[in-house]
C-alpha cells in the first residue's frame, strides 16, 4: 500500500489490487455536500450474507464486515471496519459511488480519481 495525499485527504491506495482505503470522515469530506453525503452514509447496511472474502482492517486487523450502499442494483458491497476505523473500496467502487450519489462533476471524489487514474477518473 502508498498513502496519497490528494484533495486535502490522506487515501492509501493498493498498488497490487487497486484498492482504496478511506479513514472514518474522510468520504465524509470527500464528498462534501452536506445532504448528499448525509443521504448515501444513511444507506449503508450492514450484509451479513455475502458470498465475498472478508477483509482484515488495515489499522487494527480485525475482520471488517461487509455493508451496501444504497438499494440500487447491481448491490455495491463494500467493507468497513466494526470498529470504525475507516471503509475500503475494491477497484472501481470508489466511482461506484460517485456515480450512483450523483455527485457534481467538481465533486472531490472525481478529482481525486482524476488525481490517481488520469483525467476520465476511470480505471484502465
Ligand atoms: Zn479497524
Amino acid at each position: 500500500m502508498i498513502t496519497l495525499e490528494l484533495q486535502e485527504v490522506e487515501i492509501d491506495y493498493c498498488t497490487d489490487c487497486g484498492g482504496i482505503w478511506l479513514d472514518a470522515g474522510e468520504l465524509k469530506m470527500l464528498l462534501g455536500e452536506p445532504e448528499k453525503a448525509a443521504q448515501l452514509l444513511n444507506s449503508f447496511k450492514n450484509e451479513q450474507t455475502s458470498g465475498e472474502k472478508f477483509r482484515k482492517c488495515p489499522i487494527c486487523l480485525k475482520k471488517m464486515c461487509k455493508i451496501t450502499v444504497g438499494s440500487s442494483k447491481p448491490i455495491l458491497l463494500i467493507d468497513k471496519c466494526r470498529k470504525g476505523d475507516g471503509l475500503w473500496f475494491d477497484k472501481g467502487e470508489l466511482q461506484d459511488i460517485f456515480d450512483r450519489a450523483k455527485l457534481d462533476k467538481d465533486n472531490k471524489i472525481q478529482k481525486l480519481l482524476a488525481d490517481m487514474f488520469g483525467r476520465e477518473g476511470k480505471f484502465e
